[in-house]
């Protein structure tokens, strides 16, 4: 019986490793833990552990969140279409002294302040297209398990009871500081305490305190400090080794450090083993946060460009590359995204029209075609170079308009070619989550939303087709020349297609 289960899980285990795509094995991940490019070999054949750090509840999120939250998800997003069987967990920090002051300011509970953002975050999410992790637990429903965590770490001789307050003793571990290359000696953590036997000690249980959340332990009344949340969460349902771990970089320090500090003292094995840290959100050289008042919201955001401008932004820049906050970014953005978009509504409609033609193929388009998926695998192995997937996506959109207008292509080849690009495209758009809306309700929102924009009204134009359209007839050519002269200068362009006008907006 033991010798016929080990042969079918030896069996199970093969299956696994064959279904590994061999492109995904050629990934390289920048590790910040080593500070260089490395192979990515994961910890088992296919199965892959991702953790995320994600906000603390007590305000809106801001465009620097929406960054971490989409690199990792489009990360999860690839590791997926690269056949690995992932599981993803982001927690979320709903006890912390800012929704502690936020509740104490607006006399609310701090379970009201953290279940609002909690929501509100899920939503903005969901508006750009950024899915849910596999596991999205909350601090506040693990006590018991912090608890009981914080009682091994004491037990091992790494946490100390000190006037009710549990502390990590820094000094007991010999590598601290290996992620952020930082020197024992030269550390002083931020958080005062006369509590701490070493001023680099940080905290796992806070005292109770008067109008505080604090929940009874076996020993004392008292609140998790930050640090220990994700150490419990990754250890309880990604177990105790993960394959990446991540966030922004400015918690590289003191968070990401004291979270291996306290796994590796847990359980005596590596953390994880690639951390993969994003750079921040910069406005004019400072970084985008609550502290300095200088964020856009996602909702903001949202209110002036939709999902895939914002996405397209942020896909702008590589993970180790800050981004600097600008609103002519988006301006630019939010016309490249249409030209997509236009081309992409003028392809289904060739395809629409010419759906009953027999399918003929030109080899050299299909070639271009076929290495469109090899080159975005090629970008994405390159340590998940966004900008470069946007690059070979350009390339490829311009082959397909020139495709579309040559007059010397075989329609039949041309439907070949475009039906393949349109399949080829859809993997990709699944992963990075752009361009996959409908092209033609995206052409014509923006389109109204343009107009609206610029005051115009569509009667107006139909109203000086038509004029032109009478022009033409009685031959005043010049009239006509000048009408469409002054719908140029509205930044309206025509396009005489078949005895019909077709109304376009310049960008
Ligand atoms: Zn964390």
């Amino acid at each position: 019986m033991l010798m016929q289960k080990t042969s079918e899980v030896i069996t199970e285990n093969k299956n696994q490793e064959k279904k590994v795509q061999n492109w995904s094995l050629k990934l390289k991940i920048y590790n910040t833990l080593s500070n260089s490019m490395e192979d990515f070999v994961p910890l088992e054949p296919n199965k892959l552990k991702m953790y995320a750090c994600w906000i603390t509840v007590y305000d809106e999120a801001h465009i620097g969140h929406a960054r971490q939250a989409m690199s990792f998800d489009i990360i999860r997003n690839y590791l997926k279409y690269s056949w690995y069987d992932v599981t993803y967990v982001r927690n979320y920090t709903d006890i912390d002294d800012k929704i502690i002051n936020r509740a104490i300011k607006e006399d609310k509970e701090c379970s009201s302040i953290s279940e609002y953002y909690i929501n509100e975050s899920k939503n903005d999410l969901k508006r750009i297209k950024v899915n849910e992790a596999d596991v999205e637990p909350k601090v506040t429903e693990h006590i018991p398990e912090i608890i009981k965590y914080i009682e091994t770490l004491i037990t091992k001789g790494y946490g100390y009871v000190s006037n009710g307050e549990v502390l990590f003793d820094v000094l007991k571990v010999e590598d601290y500081g290996k992620l952020s290359n930082r020197k024992v000696e030269d550390l002083i953590s931020n958080e005062n305490s006369p509590n701490k036997r070493n001023q680099v000690d940080f905290s796992l249980r806070k005292p109770a305190k008067e109008g505080e959340p604090s929940w009874e332990s076996p020993r004392w009344k008292g609140r998790p400090g930050w640090h220990i949340e994700c150490s419990v969460l990754a250890n309880k349902y990604l177990w105790e080794s993960i394959d990446i771990h991540g966030w922004w970089l400015d918690i590289m320090f003191p968070h990401h450090e004291n979270e291996i500090a306290q796994s590796e003292a847990f359980s005596w094995k590596q953390f994880s083993k690639y951390w993969v840290h994003n750079w921040m959100v910069n406005v004019n050289g400072q970084k985008m946060g609550k502290s300095l008042g200088n964020f856009l919201t996602i909702k903001d955001a949202l209110n002036d460009y939709n999902a895939d401008i914002i996405r397209y932004v942020i896909l702008s820049y590589n993970l180790a590359t800050p981004m600097d906050f600008n609103p002519e970014m988006f301006k630019i953005a939010s016309k490249r995204v249409y030209y997509f978009y236009k081309s992409l509504n003028m392809i289904d409609d060739f395809l629409s029209q010419n759906k009953d033609v027999a399918w003929g193929k030109d080899q050299l388009i299909w070639e271009q075609i076929h290495n469109l998926e090899s080159d975005f695998v090629n970008a994405m192995n390159e340590n998940f170079n966004f900008p470069k997937v946007l690059g070979a996506l350009s390339n490829i959109f311009s082959e397909m308009n020139e495709l579309m207008t040559s007059k010397k292509i075989p329609d039949q080849d041309k439907i070949y070619t475009l039906s393949s690009f349109r399949e080829k495209l859809t993997k990709i758009t699944d992963v990075i989550r752009i361009f996959d809306d409908d092209p033609k309700e995206y052409v014509d929102s923006y389109k109204k939303n343009f107009l609206k924009e610029k005051n115009i009204d569509d009667g107006f134009i139909t109203e000086k087709i038509n004029q032109r359209n009478q022009a033409k007839i009685k031959k005043e050519y010049t009239t006509a020349d000048q009408i469409r002269e002054e719908l140029k200068e509205l930044w309206i362009g025509l396009q005489d297609k078949g005895g019909e006008t077709d109304r376009d907006i310049i960008i």
